[in-house]
Protein backbone atom coordinates (compact mmCIF):
# COMPACT_ATOMS: atom_id res chain seq x y z
CA UNK A 1 0.00 0.00 0.00
CA UNK A 2 1.23 3.25 -1.11
CA UNK A 3 0.27 6.49 0.50
CA UNK A 4 1.66 10.44 0.04
CA UNK A 5 2.20 11.59 3.03
CA UNK A 6 0.13 15.02 2.99
CA UNK A 7 1.64 18.53 1.79
CA UNK A 8 2.24 21.19 4.55
CA UNK A 9 3.04 24.30 4.74
CA UNK A 10 6.05 25.29 5.72
CA UNK A 11 7.08 29.19 7.30
CA UNK A 12 10.60 29.52 5.98
CA UNK A 13 13.16 31.79 7.65
CA UNK A 14 15.54 33.35 5.33
CA UNK A 15 19.18 32.97 5.95
CA UNK A 16 21.89 35.49 6.01
CA UNK A 17 24.74 34.76 4.15
CA UNK A 18 27.60 33.57 5.50
CA UNK A 19 25.49 32.27 8.70
CA UNK A 20 23.40 29.50 8.15
CA UNK A 21 20.25 28.87 9.95
CA UNK A 22 18.70 25.72 9.61
CA UNK A 23 15.16 25.38 9.01
CA UNK A 24 13.98 21.59 10.85
CA UNK A 25 10.73 19.80 9.29
CA UNK A 26 9.78 17.44 11.82
CA UNK A 27 6.49 16.84 9.20
CA UNK A 28 5.72 13.86 7.97
CA UNK A 29 7.32 10.68 9.69
CA UNK A 30 9.13 11.04 12.68
CA UNK A 31 11.87 8.92 11.58
CA UNK A 32 13.62 11.58 9.25
CA UNK A 33 14.91 15.14 9.56
CA UNK A 34 15.57 16.99 6.64
CA UNK A 35 17.63 20.70 7.14
CA UNK A 36 18.59 22.56 3.74
CA UNK A 37 20.88 25.72 4.37
CA UNK A 38 18.88 28.12 3.64
CA UNK A 39 15.38 28.77 2.35
CA UNK A 40 17.05 31.12 -0.38
CA UNK A 41 20.46 30.86 -2.15
CA UNK A 42 21.78 33.12 -4.71
CA UNK A 43 23.24 32.29 -8.00
CA UNK A 44 26.83 30.85 -7.70
CA UNK A 45 25.97 29.60 -4.24
CA UNK A 46 25.49 26.14 -3.44
CA UNK A 47 22.86 24.49 -1.65
CA UNK A 48 23.22 21.70 1.06
CA UNK A 49 20.34 19.37 2.15
CA UNK A 50 21.14 17.03 5.14
CA UNK A 51 19.16 14.26 6.25
CA UNK A 52 19.22 12.61 9.49
CA UNK A 53 16.91 9.65 10.24
CA UNK A 54 16.25 9.03 14.08
CA UNK A 55 15.14 5.41 13.44
CA UNK A 56 16.66 3.15 11.28
CA UNK A 57 15.05 3.47 7.58
CA UNK A 58 16.98 1.61 4.57
CA UNK A 59 19.36 3.73 2.53
CA UNK A 60 18.58 2.41 -0.64
CA UNK A 61 14.90 3.61 0.25
CA UNK A 62 15.68 7.45 -0.08
CA UNK A 63 15.99 9.90 -2.73
CA UNK A 64 15.72 13.67 -3.37
CA UNK A 65 14.32 14.85 -6.24
CA UNK A 66 14.10 18.63 -7.48
CA UNK A 67 11.02 19.32 -9.05
CA UNK A 68 9.61 16.39 -11.13
CA UNK A 69 12.68 15.62 -13.03
CA UNK A 70 16.42 16.01 -11.52
CA UNK A 71 17.85 13.65 -9.12
CA UNK A 72 20.11 14.77 -6.70
CA UNK A 73 22.81 12.54 -5.57
CA UNK A 74 22.71 11.84 -1.92
CA UNK A 75 26.35 10.56 -0.13
CA UNK A 76 27.23 9.14 3.36
CA UNK A 77 27.03 12.32 6.03
CA UNK A 78 30.53 12.57 7.83
CA UNK A 79 29.65 14.34 10.70
CA UNK A 80 26.67 12.05 11.76
CA UNK A 81 25.84 8.86 12.31
CA UNK A 82 23.01 6.29 12.10
CA UNK A 83 23.19 6.71 8.50
CA UNK A 84 22.42 10.33 7.75
CA UNK A 85 23.19 11.39 4.49
CA UNK A 86 23.74 14.92 2.57
CA UNK A 87 23.52 16.18 -0.76
CA UNK A 88 24.99 19.47 -2.36
CA UNK A 89 23.65 21.59 -5.22
CA UNK A 90 25.64 24.01 -6.97
CA UNK A 91 23.38 26.83 -8.65
CA UNK A 92 25.29 28.17 -11.73
CA UNK A 93 25.74 32.14 -11.61
CA UNK A 94 24.11 32.32 -15.15
CA UNK A 95 20.64 30.96 -13.29
CA UNK A 96 17.97 33.53 -13.60
CA UNK A 97 15.71 33.68 -10.18
CA UNK A 98 13.38 31.05 -9.95
CA UNK A 99 11.29 28.93 -7.35
CA UNK A 100 11.66 25.29 -6.55
CA UNK A 101 11.59 22.29 -4.48
CA UNK A 102 13.24 19.52 -3.71
CA UNK A 103 11.27 16.45 -3.01
CA UNK A 104 12.90 14.09 -0.03
CA UNK A 105 11.02 10.46 -0.83
CA UNK A 106 11.40 7.30 1.41
CA UNK A 107 9.84 4.40 2.55
CA UNK A 108 9.34 3.30 6.00
CA UNK A 109 7.26 -0.15 7.01
CA UNK A 110 6.33 -0.45 3.16
CA UNK A 111 4.77 3.24 2.89
CA UNK A 112 5.79 5.96 0.58
CA UNK A 113 6.53 8.97 2.43
CA UNK A 114 7.70 12.28 0.43
CA UNK A 115 8.37 15.96 1.80
CA UNK A 116 8.57 18.69 -0.31
CA UNK A 117 11.02 21.39 0.74
CA UNK A 118 10.62 24.84 -1.35
CA UNK A 119 13.35 26.88 -1.99
CA UNK A 120 14.09 30.27 -4.31
CA UNK A 121 17.18 31.08 -6.63
CA UNK A 122 17.58 34.93 -5.67
CA UNK A 123 20.17 37.08 -7.39
CA UNK A 124 23.69 37.66 -5.34
CA UNK A 125 25.05 40.87 -5.28
CA UNK A 126 27.79 40.96 -7.05
CA UNK A 127 30.57 43.74 -8.25
CA UNK A 128 31.82 45.12 -11.26
CA UNK A 129 35.40 46.05 -11.46
CA UNK A 130 37.61 47.76 -14.93
CA UNK A 131 40.99 45.85 -14.80
CA UNK A 132 43.67 47.65 -16.56
CA UNK A 133 47.07 46.93 -17.88
CA UNK A 134 47.33 43.20 -18.56
CA UNK A 135 49.61 42.28 -21.50
CA UNK A 136 47.23 43.13 -24.51
CA UNK A 137 48.87 39.25 -26.08
CA UNK A 138 46.84 37.81 -23.07
CA UNK A 139 43.55 39.93 -24.04
CA UNK A 140 43.67 39.74 -27.63
CA UNK A 141 44.97 36.28 -28.19
CA UNK A 142 46.79 35.07 -31.42
CA UNK A 143 45.52 32.39 -33.66
CA UNK A 144 48.49 29.56 -32.77
CA UNK A 145 47.66 31.26 -29.16
CA UNK A 146 43.75 30.38 -30.37
CA UNK A 147 44.79 26.98 -30.70
CA UNK A 148 46.59 26.42 -27.51
CA UNK A 149 43.44 27.67 -25.91
CA UNK A 150 40.98 25.36 -27.26
CA UNK A 151 43.53 22.07 -26.60
CA UNK A 152 44.01 23.72 -23.11
CA UNK A 153 40.40 23.73 -22.97
CA UNK A 154 39.66 19.77 -23.89
CA UNK A 155 41.95 18.95 -21.48
CA UNK A 156 40.95 20.69 -18.77
CA UNK A 157 37.10 19.42 -19.72
CA UNK A 158 38.15 15.99 -19.61
CA UNK A 159 39.89 16.78 -16.16
CA UNK A 160 36.67 17.68 -14.78
CA UNK A 161 35.03 14.53 -16.22
CA UNK A 162 36.05 11.31 -14.11
CA UNK A 163 33.88 12.13 -10.90
CA UNK A 164 34.58 10.23 -7.82
CA UNK A 165 31.44 8.87 -6.36
CA UNK A 166 32.95 8.44 -3.15
CA UNK A 167 34.44 11.63 -0.58
CA UNK A 168 38.10 11.77 -1.26
CA UNK A 169 38.39 14.31 2.05
CA UNK A 170 37.99 14.08 5.12
CA UNK A 171 37.40 17.68 6.69
CA UNK A 172 36.34 20.90 6.16
CA UNK A 173 38.50 23.29 3.64
CA UNK A 174 41.17 25.37 5.11
CA UNK A 175 42.20 28.02 3.57
CA UNK A 176 44.64 27.84 0.42
CA UNK A 177 47.30 30.71 2.10
CA UNK A 178 49.09 31.41 5.48
CA UNK A 179 47.40 34.80 5.62
CA UNK A 180 43.62 35.52 4.41
CA UNK A 181 43.71 38.99 2.31
CA UNK A 182 40.59 38.68 -0.38
CA UNK A 183 41.93 41.36 -3.11
CA UNK A 184 38.97 39.96 -6.39
CA UNK A 185 35.71 38.66 -5.08
CA UNK A 186 34.26 35.58 -7.09
CA UNK A 187 31.41 36.90 -9.72
CA UNK A 188 32.40 39.99 -10.15
CA UNK A 189 31.74 41.30 -13.48
CA UNK A 190 35.40 42.51 -15.29
CA UNK A 191 36.19 44.57 -18.32
CA UNK A 192 40.06 44.15 -19.59
CA UNK A 193 41.72 47.11 -20.70
CA UNK A 194 37.89 48.72 -21.81
CA UNK A 195 37.02 45.57 -23.98
CA UNK A 196 37.59 42.15 -23.16
CA UNK A 197 33.96 41.04 -20.59
CA UNK A 198 34.07 38.00 -18.10
CA UNK A 199 32.87 37.14 -15.09
CA UNK A 200 35.26 36.56 -12.43
CA UNK A 201 34.61 32.82 -11.94
CA UNK A 202 36.78 32.17 -8.62
CA UNK A 203 38.37 34.13 -5.67
CA UNK A 204 41.84 36.04 -5.52
CA UNK A 205 43.62 36.39 -2.39
CA UNK A 206 46.71 38.73 -2.05
CA UNK A 207 49.66 36.15 -2.23
CA UNK A 208 53.03 38.12 -3.30
CA UNK A 209 55.52 36.15 -5.40
CA UNK A 210 56.68 33.03 -3.73
CA UNK A 211 53.79 32.67 -1.07
CA UNK A 212 53.62 28.67 -0.47
CA UNK A 213 49.96 27.61 -1.41
CA UNK A 214 48.42 24.51 0.22
CA UNK A 215 45.39 22.06 -0.93
CA UNK A 216 42.09 23.14 0.73
CA UNK A 217 41.79 19.33 1.06
CA UNK A 218 42.93 16.06 0.28
CA UNK A 219 42.06 14.75 -3.25
CA UNK A 220 43.84 13.59 -6.46
CA UNK A 221 45.39 16.11 -8.61
CA UNK A 222 43.93 16.60 -12.14
CA UNK A 223 45.88 18.89 -13.86
CA UNK A 224 49.03 20.84 -13.18
CA UNK A 225 50.34 22.40 -15.85
CA UNK A 226 51.30 25.72 -17.28
CA UNK A 227 47.58 27.30 -19.58
CA UNK A 228 47.51 30.41 -21.31
CA UNK A 229 44.86 31.80 -18.83
CA UNK A 230 45.52 29.99 -15.78
CA UNK A 231 49.48 30.03 -15.55
CA UNK A 232 50.76 27.68 -13.36
CA UNK A 233 47.64 25.45 -12.57
CA UNK A 234 46.68 22.97 -10.07
CA UNK A 235 43.56 21.27 -10.06
CA UNK A 236 42.63 18.53 -7.53
CA UNK A 237 39.36 16.73 -7.85
CA UNK A 238 37.95 16.19 -3.84
CA UNK A 239 35.45 13.57 -4.82
CA UNK A 240 31.69 13.46 -5.51
CA UNK A 241 31.79 16.22 -8.05
CA UNK A 242 34.03 18.87 -5.79
CA UNK A 243 36.83 20.24 -7.30
CA UNK A 244 39.28 23.11 -6.58
CA UNK A 245 41.81 24.97 -8.09
CA UNK A 246 44.76 27.32 -7.95
CA UNK A 247 46.43 29.61 -10.88
CA UNK A 248 48.98 31.57 -11.43
CA UNK A 249 51.81 30.15 -9.33
CA UNK A 250 55.38 30.63 -10.16
CA UNK A 251 55.95 27.22 -9.18
CA UNK A 252 54.03 23.64 -9.05
CA UNK A 253 55.21 21.50 -6.35
CA UNK A 254 53.04 18.84 -7.33
CA UNK A 255 52.19 16.74 -10.34
CA UNK A 256 49.33 15.40 -12.25
CA UNK A 257 48.02 11.83 -10.78
CA UNK A 258 49.38 12.43 -7.53
CA UNK A 259 47.47 12.23 -4.21
CA UNK A 260 47.62 15.55 -1.90
CA UNK A 261 46.92 16.04 1.71
CA UNK A 262 44.97 18.35 3.26
CA UNK A 263 47.27 21.34 3.62
CA UNK A 264 49.96 19.60 1.34
CA UNK A 265 52.22 22.02 -0.52
CA UNK A 266 51.17 22.59 -3.71
CA UNK A 267 53.22 25.28 -5.49
CA UNK A 268 54.77 28.67 -4.71
CA UNK A 269 52.41 32.53 -6.05
CA UNK A 270 53.41 33.84 -8.83
CA UNK A 271 51.81 35.92 -11.86
CA UNK A 272 51.71 33.36 -14.81
CA UNK A 273 49.05 33.77 -17.36
CA UNK A 274 46.90 36.64 -17.93
CA UNK A 275 47.42 38.70 -14.80
CA UNK A 276 48.42 42.09 -13.82
CA UNK A 277 50.73 40.91 -10.65
CA UNK A 278 51.10 37.87 -8.65
CA UNK A 279 48.02 36.66 -6.69
CA UNK A 280 45.80 33.51 -5.95
CA UNK A 281 43.42 32.27 -8.41
CA UNK A 282 41.09 30.01 -6.42
CA UNK A 283 38.20 28.15 -7.41
CA UNK A 284 35.71 25.52 -6.65
CA UNK A 285 33.60 23.37 -9.01
CA UNK A 286 30.55 21.72 -7.53
CA UNK A 287 29.04 18.83 -9.82
CA UNK A 288 30.42 21.12 -13.21
CA UNK A 289 29.09 24.39 -11.63
CA UNK A 290 31.56 27.19 -10.57
CA UNK A 291 30.74 28.34 -7.65
CA UNK A 292 31.43 30.68 -4.90
CA UNK A 293 34.52 29.45 -2.65
CA UNK A 294 33.86 31.72 0.23
CA UNK A 295 30.56 30.21 0.78
CA UNK A 296 31.31 26.51 -0.27
CA UNK A 297 34.06 27.28 2.63
CA UNK A 298 30.94 28.04 4.87
CA UNK A 299 28.64 25.41 3.64
CA UNK A 300 31.65 22.85 4.21
CA UNK A 301 32.19 24.12 7.96
CA UNK A 302 28.32 23.36 7.98
CA UNK A 303 28.60 19.99 6.98
CA UNK A 304 31.77 19.45 9.57
CA UNK A 305 30.36 21.28 12.39
CA UNK A 306 33.21 23.50 12.38
CA UNK A 307 33.79 27.35 11.65
CA UNK A 308 32.48 29.42 8.88
CA UNK A 309 35.37 31.90 6.67
CA UNK A 310 34.54 34.76 9.19
CA UNK A 311 37.12 33.18 11.48
CA UNK A 312 40.23 34.12 8.73
CA UNK A 313 39.00 38.28 8.67
CA UNK A 314 39.33 40.43 11.29
ZN1 LIG B 1 41.04 35.67 -10.23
Amino acid sequence: MKLIAASVIVFLIIAAYPSFQYQRMLVGAPALETRVSGAQVANGETLLLEIIQADTVALGHIAVGIGDTTALRLYPHPAEEDDALFAMLGIDYYARPYEDTLRVMWTEDDIFYERAIPFAVVSGTYPSTRITGVPQSRVTPSAADYRRIARERRQIGAAYISVRDSLLMDGPFRMPTEKVTITGEYGSRRVFNGQLRSVHSGLDMRAYAGTPLYAAQSGRVKLAKNLFYSGNHVLIEHGMGIYSSYSHMSKLEVKTGEWVEEGQLMGLSGATGRVTAAHLHWTVNVNGVRVSPLQFYDVLATLYRTEDSSQHFE
